[in-house]
């Protein structure tokens, strides 16, 4: 039976027993340092899908040969505003931390500049990538393809990856906004919690195995056929980022996960791609008032949040409280060191 007792851990104490479990599973003392790193920041803001719970995954695909625990990647730029990362086969944070001061100097430089970035594994969660950007004064969009699970509107089988993007910006005074999101109506994870927990969803997320849409989530895990949000409004933005993600960047196409299934691998290796804007080069020296009065109009507005401004509070809390974990989940992690 599961044990659903918790146990306190500090953030510090999160990062290294990432580490360990990484290390453990062969990972480098670089690579280690930095999915350890993201591991960390996951668990601190959220989504804490992708952070402790990710070290199984990370293991199994080393430990099956998918992805490289001693990848060396390389970035090069190959036209003004672009910088091209390839992971060699290892996973995404080690490359973009190798490519991210070149990438700011470059928008700094330019006004505008994209690493795209392909041979890499699973990414996580996009805030991360796009918020150290705006820490350094940029706006940035971030787009990565996944693995194949989400159909197109009026479709039956899945074409797209959950393929999430995100946008952050500098904002005045405070810290920057910062938000992230898939392309399905309903994440994954949360479709496996409701089928956990045995209640159906708030509304149709997928379909069921008569090509019809279905908010039972037991249905949705057996065809793997989840509904875009906003229906062919997301499914369009899941196409753009298909594109922009595996197409530019020459990365692993959503629907074709042949390798990673002959691994019995859980991970995710896609393409993407991240942009970076300097607002200094274009023109408005009233950038910064812009935004504050975009978020100021949203700010008391109803019950109305500036979008992503959740994972400060849950930030808030972590650092001052630190996380709770499952003892289920700890075990789990304990037997991997
Ligand atoms: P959610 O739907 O939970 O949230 C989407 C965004 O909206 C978040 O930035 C969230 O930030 C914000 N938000 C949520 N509720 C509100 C609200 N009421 N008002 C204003 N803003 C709100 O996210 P998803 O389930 O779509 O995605 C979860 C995560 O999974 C993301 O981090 C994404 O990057 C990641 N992901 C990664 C994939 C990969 O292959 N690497 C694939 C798919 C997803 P907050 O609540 O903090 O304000």
């Amino acid at each position: 039976m599961a044990d659903n007792s918790t146990i306190a851990l500090s953030l510090d104490e999160v990062e290294e027993l990432a580490k360990s479990v990484l290390v453990a599973a062969g990972m480098d003392e670089h690579g280690s340092t930095v999915l350890a790193g993201l591991v960390r920041m996951s668990e601190r803001d959220g989504p804490r899908s992708h952070g402790l719970r990710m070290l199984p995954v990370y293991a199994q695909s080393f430990s099956s040969g998918y992805a490289n625990p001693e990848a060396d990647p390389s970035v090069e730029r190959i036209a003004p505003g672009v910088l091209r990362g390839d992971g060699d086969n290892g996973y995404y944070q080690i490359v973009a931390a190798k490519a991210r001061d070149e990438l700011i100097e470059m928008a700094r430089a330019n006004g505008i500049a994209a690493f795209t970035c392909a041979n890499c594994h699973h990414l996580g969660a996009l805030r991360f990538d796009t918020g150290l950007l705006a820490d350094a004064g940029l706006v940035a969009l971030g787009v990565v393809n996944s693995l194949s699970m989400v159909v197109p509107q009026g479709g039956t089988r899945p074409v797209f990856g959950t393929n999430p993007m995100s946008f952050a910006c500098p904002r005045p005074g405070r810290a920057p906004v910062v938000w992230d999101q898939a392309s399905s109506m309903v994440a994954l994870m949360d479709i496996r919690m409701a089928a956990a927990e045995g209640h159906e969803l708030p509304r149709p997320a997928g379909l069921d195995p008569n090509g019809q849409p279905t908010s039972d989530p037991n249905a949705i895990l057996e065809t793997r056929s989840l509904l875009p949000f906003g229906e062919h409004k997301g499914a369009a933005i899941a196409f753009l980022i298909e594109v922009l993600g595996a197409a530019l960047a020459g990365g692993t196409l959503s629907v074709d996960n042949a390798n990673r299934e002959a691994h019995g691998a859980l991970n995710i290796k896609g393409g993407s791609t991240l942009i970076a804007i300097d607002p200094a080069r274009f023109g408005n020296a009233a950038f910064e008032g812009y935004v504050q009065r975009i978020c100021a109009e949203i700010e008391g507005n109803g019950d109305a949040r500036v979008p992503g401004d959740g994972r400060l509070k849950n930030r808030a809390a972590a650092e001052a409280d630190g996380v709770r974990v499952t003892a289920d989940l700890m075990k789990q992690l304990r037997e991997l060191l």
